[in-house]
């Protein structure tokens, strides 16, 4: 070689020294099984910081790089004669001595150096260092993640936002809804009030005529709360009592009332107040002259629709003229049966001498009669015992009005008190050819009454049946048992009574009288007594019957106990 030419090769050599120093990319030249740095350009020092690695092992040159799998690589690169193309492949380096490991990015290729005889002697490394183009990527991609987040969270937000929306869209629309409900609720209410108005002014007026009408009656009225104090009272009240409003009020009405009447009267007002029921009694009231005058009192109680009370209403009428005629028509008709008592017990005394005179000429006693004597005093004895008769149902109806007849219940066999009748009235029976009979009555029927009573109606019973029916004629018994009582019935193909007439019949001195009858015998007084002891002993006489074809009277009685048992 020249000197030219080793001069020029020198050069080449020197400018392939620059390019290799100043190349933009990192390059190390390592040989050798344990890869001893053999060349390193700036861009390499750049990477591993400014260390001295020439001459030295990879793993004592680059002490922090051990074990990140780089020798591997070279060991294989080397064996193999295989490049390996690395991309972004992060390294942990110490940049400077004494700072903290680094972590970078590297693109790189480990080319194998082959020796002009063919064997491989170490390795080329160059590459660039990618470490802000990985981080800027990074950055990017997170950034685009945090965005795409955000987006998500956006959209969420705007999903939320639509619902906020639609809810209130739908709470817009059901204010409105109130908002329209509220206006017809005032509209309502303002109605009611109008109406409510209008009702209490017709309240208003309706209590002012209600007070007008209270105070032009002339019944004294008044008004109490629930508890029974009184709150109003009509003009008239004051007027007649000549009190004061204040006098009475509340409770005040009882200075008004006589001593001996007033304890019944509060027992009977408290009682209703308590029990809430209508109450009525007739008690004196002293007058603003002092005097008492009787009054019929009237209490009732006005309640709402819930049936709670919210008022009395009380009203005193004056009675007492009523009460003065009604004493007297009771005080008449005491003199009245006194008088026919007297009366009856009196014209007795004169009959039985009567009879007792006719017995005795009868008998001949003063002397022998003749044929017509004798005749005329069978009429006398006739007619005395037909008088004794009448005059002894009057007594007994006298009797009976005045209280003084006595009862005594006890058992009575049914069937024998109907034999016995059926007894006393056969010889009437017969002798109009009427066919009587009791039979059909269960025998062991045990009634509770008066024995002899209960015969005085079957007596007046069967001879009614047998006086009103036509000869012939049939009358028949029934009895029938319903429950506690048994109804005894006495049928007759008679008559009968008009259907006006039958509750007039029980009057005492009634008779029908028709055109078909005669008048007949008799008081008038038979079923007025009948009914009178039937009722006295818990019982009831009662009557149906068909003009023309016949009466059936009844009569119901309780039965024995022991008598419902065993039936
Ligand atoms: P008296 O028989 O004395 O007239 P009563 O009080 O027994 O009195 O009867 C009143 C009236 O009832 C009788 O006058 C008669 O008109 C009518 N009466 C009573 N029983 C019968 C009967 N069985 N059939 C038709 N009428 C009767």
């Amino acid at each position: 070689m020249d000197l030219d030419t080793n001069q020029n090769l020198q050069d080449e050599g020197r400018r392939l020294a620059q390019l290799f120093e100043k190349a933009p990319v990192f390059m190390a030249v390592v040989k050798g099984p344990s890869h001893v740095f053999e060349l390193a350009n700036d861009a390499y020092y750049q990477l591993i910081g400014h260390r001295d690695i020439i001459g030295k092992a990879l793993d004592d040159a680059l002490p922090d790089v051990r074990g990140q799998g780089f020798d591997k690589l070279l060991d294989r690169v080397l064996q193999t004669g295989e490049p390996f193309i690395g991309r972004e492949i992060a390294v942990t380096v110490q940049r400077k001595p004494g700072a903290a490991p680094e972590e970078r990015f590297v693109d790189f290729v480990y080319a194998p150096l082959t020796e002009p005889d063919g064997t491989r002697s170490g390795v080329i490394a160059y590459g660039s260092d990618v470490t802000d183009h990985v981080q800027a990527r990074r950055e990017i991609e997170r950034l685009l993640a945090e965005s795409e987040t955000a987006n998500e969270a956006l959209q969420g937000q705007q999903v939320e936002l639509e619902l906020l929306n639609q809810q209130l869209q739908d709470n817009a629309v059901e204010l409105e809804a109130q908002t329209e409900e509220l206006q017809e609720t005032a509209a309502d209410l303002a109605m009611r009030t109008v109406e409510a108005n209008l009702a209490r002014d017709a309240v208003v007026a309706s209590e002012i005529q209600l007070q007008t009408l209270a105070d032009a009656i002339p019944t004294l009225a008044w008004t109490a709360r629930p508890d029974g104090f009184i709150e109003w009272y009509n003009a008239r009240w004051y007027e007649y009592t000549g009190t004061t409003p204040e006098q009475m009020t509340g409770w005040g009405w009882q200075s008004v009332h006589h001593p001996d009447t007033l304890p019944l009267v509060l027992e009977q007002w408290r009682g209703a107040i308590a029990s809430g029921d209508f109450f009525e009694m007739t008690f004196p009231l002293r007058g603003g002259d002092g005097e008492f005058r009787r009054f019929l009192t009237r209490v009732v109680p006005l309640r709402d629709e819930k049936g709670e009370i919210i008022r009395w209403f009380g009203t005193n009428t004056d009675v007492e003229l009523e009460r003065r005629a009604l004493d007297a028509a009771e005080a008449a008709n005491r003199a009245k049966t006194d008088f026919l008592a007297n009366m009856s017990h009196e014209l007795r005394t004169p009959l039985n001498a009567i009879g007792g005179y006719a017995d005795l000429l009868d008998l001949g006693i003063h002397g022998a009669l003749t044929d017509q004597q004798r005749e005329a005093v069978t009429r006398i004895r006739r007619s005395e015992r037909h008088l004794l008769g009448l005059i002894n149902e009057i007594l007994n109806y006298a009797k009976l009005e005045t209280g003084t007849v006595q009862f005594e219940s006890a058992r009575v066999d049914l069937h024998d008190t109907m034999a016995s009748a059926e007894s006393l009235v056969g010889p009437q029976a017969e002798a109009k050819g009427i066919f009587l009979t009791a039979a059909s009555c269960t025998p062991s029927l045990d009634v509770m009454a008066d024995a002899e009573k209960l015969l005085q109606i079957f007596v007046n019973l069967f001879s009614n049946a047998i006086k009103f029916t036509a000869a012939g004629g049939r009358v028949d018994v029934d009895c029938r048992k319903e429950e506690a009582v048994i109804h005894i019935s006495v049928r007759d193909t008679g008559i009968g009574v008009p259907a006006d007439k039958l509750e007039a019949i029980f009057n005492p001195f009634v008779q029908v009288r028709t055109d078909l009858t005669r008048p007949h015998e008799g008081t008038g007084l038979g079923l007025a007594i009948s009914r009178e002891l039937a009722r006295a002993m818990e019982g009831e006489l009662t009557v149906t019957s068909t003009l023309g074809e016949g009466s059936t009277f009844t009569l119901t009685l309780p039965l024995a106990d022991d008598t419902l048992d065993s039936q």
